[in-house]
């Protein structure tokens, strides 16, 4: 059933990715340009959190990575949390998705 296979291994990776990463600082390196919450989206002042060295958990992160893309020093980057849990994982999203699959399949 490969339609189900690569629904659970895309869910899985989109997971990973957004779920569980947040942008860290590396506040030793930072030069306190502001340059990433200038082009934060959302307008999370990035810059505070380097300069705290403390990690973005804002839940209005969209984990884009805009920040850590134009950071000219290599401040932040992503950093995976214990947050990936099995038992945290939507299984009932991953059935329904799996069984929407199906049925595409099957007409
Ligand atoms: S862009 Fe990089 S160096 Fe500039 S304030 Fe942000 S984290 Fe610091
Ligand atoms: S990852 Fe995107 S939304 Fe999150 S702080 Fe960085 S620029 Fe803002």
């Amino acid at each position: 059933m490969p339609a189900l296979k690569n629904i659970l291994k895309q869910e899985n990776t989109r997971r990973e990715v957004l779920v569980t990463s947040y942008v860290v600082p590396d506040a030793a390196r930072c030069v306190q340009c502001g340059i990433c919450s200038f082009n934060c989206p959302i307008g999370i002042d990035v810059r505070r959190h380097a300069w705290r060295g403390e990690p973005v958990k804002d839940s209005r992160c969209l984990t884009c990575g805009e920040c850590v893309a134009r950071c000219p020093r290599g401040v932040l980057r992503f950093e995976r949390t214990n947050l990936f849990e099995p038992e945290k994982l939507d299984f009932r999203g991953l059935l329904e998705a799996a069984q929407q699959s199906l049925l595409v399949e099957h007409h």
